[in-house]
């Protein structure tokens, strides 16, 4: 019988360099001004240090949020699952959000010397950008959505009047993808439940709804919270806080995805194509590509093209994605890339037989994602200068064995830390965020 190939995945990594802040509180300001400007302006005002450094002269950041993949905790590991934000002065745009990132969003990026008892850092994030829809890269993004209108998401405050208008947060991701995993059996013959979206509308009802309906479906799982939020305590409309563009979607606003000839029916969900374009303001223009994370359809690799330079995250991927990531990536200064750890699945699976299930298991985590030793040559194919890991599985991995990765490659190779703010531009600094 043939066994169904598991989307396994990630799993956990760890350590954080934890530094520390600055000053003392040095000036104070009006009454009038504390109640009405966001809390990081009104610091800035102030002369409060605020956590990071905004006002450094380094220009834009690379920020990683989560740097483990995969759905175990492995013992002692605290590490957040996938997450990355790019600061370009001092608007956000944030890169998948696995579990635990929300709280390293809020230990980044909230200031923690505000005394007025309320929160906007939200009020920076301008876009959320989903790689695919694996659970170590959405997890929080149902925390996100609560905490938003109690932060500043999807809201700006005039610094001088004080006058809050609404600027949704944009939020990219896959449109539903359609079809689970093409062999069945082994799981159904186990009474697997299989989950659907309930919905009066048949024609919304998928075992693999996309991001709009997961947003949607969020709505309804926490509405007894939000009702009340909204009712009892004047909290603003939390749907209209976000502004959903799926790519691939067919509804207004939704992004066009020029799909290459791919072959579903075969697990063949990668296939060369072009960048094409999902977003674009006076900071950055981001585009997309396909990457081979089979059986997932589609899986998307961005580029941030930024005044600073330009960073590429892969997403999930094998290492062989018919060219594309290294199309993406041409003349970009930063790829973050994902790793497994080869050594982590030999030990575990050992080296079944050609003929038996778990060599096919074995074969799936080998080719969907991206193995220490193949992870520099797919670097210098790129030809990036500086070579980030992160979505690290297992979450433990020694850094000896990460540092393999600098076999087949001659650049900068960082090894993603949570909390590690990496510069863009010419000295690109890297510092842990306190
Ligand atoms: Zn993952
Ligand atoms: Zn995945």
């Amino acid at each position: 019988m043939k066994f169904p190939i598991i989307m396994l995945a990630c799993f956990f990594i760890a350590l954080l360099a934890v530094g520390s802040a600055g000053e003392m509180i040095t000036n104070s300001i009006d009454e009038e001004n504390r109640i009405k400007v966001p809390s990081r302006m009104r610091d800035l005002q102030a002369g409060i240090p605020v956590n990071p450094p905004w006002d450094d002269d380094s220009g834009t950041k690379l920020v990683l949020l989560g740097t483990t993949g995969g759905v175990t905790w492995y013992p002692g590991v605290d590490s957040a699952s996938s997450s990355s934000a790019l600061l370009v002065g001092d608007t956000l745009y944030i890169i998948d959000l696995g579990q635990g990132s929300t709280s390293k969003l809020a230990q980044a990026f909230n200031s923690k010397t505000s005394d007025s008892g309320t929160s906007t850092f939200l009020e920076n994030a301008r876009a959320l950008f989903f790689t695919h829809l694996h659970q170590d890269h959405i997890a929080d993004y149902p925390s996100l959505l609560l905490i938003g209108p109690g932060t500043g998401l999807g809201t700006r405050t005039d610094p001088v009047t004080g006058n809050v208008t609404i600027v949704p947060l944009v939020v990219i991701g896959p449109a539903d993808r359609g079809a689970l995993e093409i062999d069945k059996s082994y799981y159904i013959d186990r009474k697997g439940t299989i989950i659907y979206t309930d919905s009066a509308d048949p024609s919304q009802v998928t075992p693999t709804p996309g991001t709009r309906q997961m947003t949607n479906l969020t709505w309804q799982a926490f509405a007894q919270t939000i009702n009340d939020m909204t009712l009892d305590n004047a909290y603003r409309d939390f749907t209209k806080l976000i502004e959903i563009r799926e790519i691939g979607g067919n509804q207004q606003g939704d992004i066009y995805f020029p799909v290459p000839d791919v072959d579903l029916a075969n697990s063949t969900t990668c296939a060369a194509m072009d960048p094409f374009e999902v977003y674009r303001d006076g900071n950055v223009v981001v585009t997309a590509i396909l990457v081979d994370h089979h059986q997932v359809f589609p899986a998307f690799a961005y580029r941030f093209d930024m005044s600073d330079g330009s960073v590429v995250f892969s997403g999930d991927t094998g290492p062989d994605t018919r060219g594309n990531l290294e199309k993406l990536s041409e003349g970009a200064d930063i790829l973050v890339h994902e790793v497994i750890d080869r050594a982590w699945i030999d030990e575990r699976m050992g080296f079944p037989n050609e003929t038996s299930p778990a060599y096919a298991l074995k074969t799936h985590l080998l080719t969907a994602h991206t193995t220490i030793d193949a992870v520099g040559s797919v670097a210098t194919n790129c030809s990036v200068d500086t070579l980030v890991l992160n979505h690290i599985v297992p979450g433990n991995t020694p850094d000896s064995h990460l540092e393999q990765a600098k076999a087949n490659f001659s650049g900068r190779l960082i090894i993603g830390k949570d909390m590690m703010m990496i510069g863009i531009g010419k000295d690109s600094p890297v510092h842990s965020l306190p």
